[in-house]
């Protein structure tokens, strides 16, 4: 059945989160149509324009360095706790906010490989995100480790299956995408964990596309080690920094990048390192503190909706934009390149044409964003907050104008 305009609408009547789309920033653009990337960048809420206002007349400007001992210190376990209990399924004092993905990613896995000293073998897949595979390559460098490779169905992500065959005594941590980037296929975090503890592994989980999308149980499922993003479905803002899950066991382990603020009694200025206490040792630097104000309102918009309305409107979502395109553009040769069933995809779909990076820059003209994911992918990111279903309706309608 063609899935018509009034079926978009219908949809948008009885979302229950539509309401939510009045609290972001609206573009000031005519041309645009449509923006299927808030899965890559989210959208400016408004409370977070506001609160960066304020902050920085009321607390920057009048506090002054005064502000350092009056909260911001504490910021980056406070907004972790936060993301901990709202997305993460995590009890308080086991995540932390700064640094980038990659920086979290590189101190968790070698923090994780010093816990499995004597065995050689970090696991991952090679459709893995680019800064994973390139963090886990230059760990294995640094240590002289193996990277143990799992090769992925296109379509797919890494299964309980493929990573059962490659883990074993030799294998020190299985790192892998809970939500393939590519092509949207969420990973079985439950079953691939606890093979990885059989074979007496530890897990490093990157959430980047999962976090404030999908509901996680980090502490549910004894997962080790977690980091994600903010900027993508938590709204944070271009370049706001990341969190890690440090699963309360592991917080006596070694982080590589020991900095001042990860000490014990930083202010003491005392010789040698010291780890402080708890997640805290995980930090390293000054934390970003403008730039964690917008994590901090993403995570509460996260919290006012809901993370299982978010999970159902997002299901729904995926569910509209494949049924679109098996009936418009599946036959101008656009096929889906994403997990048909829709437990399996997290908050985007990706179609698959050999020209994709000519359409991709063709729909930019047209003023709908999309991504284009090499080598012939292109990404419709549908964040459950911000988008629409008749934005969704629009956007493959001028798809399908552009691509015919
Ligand atoms: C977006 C994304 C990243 C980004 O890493 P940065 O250090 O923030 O640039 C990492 N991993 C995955 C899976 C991502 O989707």
């Amino acid at each position: 059945m063609t899935p018509t305009l009034d079926d978009a609408r219908d949809l948008d009547a009885r979302d229950r989160l539509a309401s939510l789309r009045t609290r972001f920033l609206p573009a000031h653009d005519d041309g645009l149509v449509a923006y299927l990337d808030g899965n890559s960048l989210g959208r400016p809420p408004r409370a977070t324009a506001d609160r960066l206002a304020d902050f920085v007349d009321q607390q920057w400007g009048t506090r002054l360095i005064r502000g350092w001992n009056e909260g911001w210190l504490e910021l980056p376990e406070r907004i972790g706790d936060r993301i901990g209990e709202v997305c993460l399924g995590a009890a308080p004092g086991q995540v932390a906010v700064g640094d980038s993905t990659t920086v979290c990613l590189y101190k968790v896995i070698r923090a994780a490989v010093s816990a499995r000293p004597g065995r050689r073998e970090i696991v991952t897949d090679r459709d893995n995100f680019p800064t994973d595979r390139y963090v886990v390559e230059g760990i294995a460098g640094e240590l002289g480790l193996t990277v143990r490779w799992i090769d992925v169905d296109p379509d797919r992500g890494a299964t309980p299956e493929q990573v059962s065959t490659v883990v074993g005594e030799d294998t020190a941590v299985v790192t892998l995408s809970h939500v393939a980037y590519r092509t949207g296929f969420v990973a079985d975090m439950a079953a691939i964990t606890r093979i990885a503890h059989e074979a007496g592994a530890l897990v490093v989980w990157d959430l980047c596309h999962s976090v404030g999308c999908l509901p996680v149980e980090l502490d549910g499922l004894d997962v080790d080690f977690a980091v994600g993003c903010t900027y993508k479905y938590l709204n944070a803002g271009p370049g706001a920094p990341a969190f890690l899950y440090v699963r309360r066991e592991h917080q006596d382990l070694r982080q590589p990048l020991q900095g001042w603020l990860g000490r014990l009694d930083a202010f003491d200025m005392a010789q040698g390192y010291e780890p402080a206490n708890g997640v805290r040792s995980f930090l390293s630097g000054t934390p970003p503190v403008l730039a964690m104000l917008g994590v901090a309102e993403g995570v509460e918009l996260v919290a006012e909706a809901g993370i299982g309305r978010i999970r159902e409107k997002a299901a729904a979502l995926t569910a509209f934009a494949v049924a679109l395109a098996d009936d418009r553009l599946a036959p101008l040769g656009l096929g889906l390149a994403s997990p048909r069933d829709p437990a399996e995809r997290g908050g985007h779909v990706t179609l698959r044409r050999d020209d994709a990076v000519e359409l991709t820059a063709k729909l930019t003209e047209a003023g709908v964003l999309v991504d284009y994911r090499a080598p012939d992918g292109i990404r419709l990111g549908l964040s459950p907050l911000t988008t629409s279903f008749e934005e969704l309706w629009n956007a493959v309608d001028v798809i399908h104008a552009t691509a015919s």
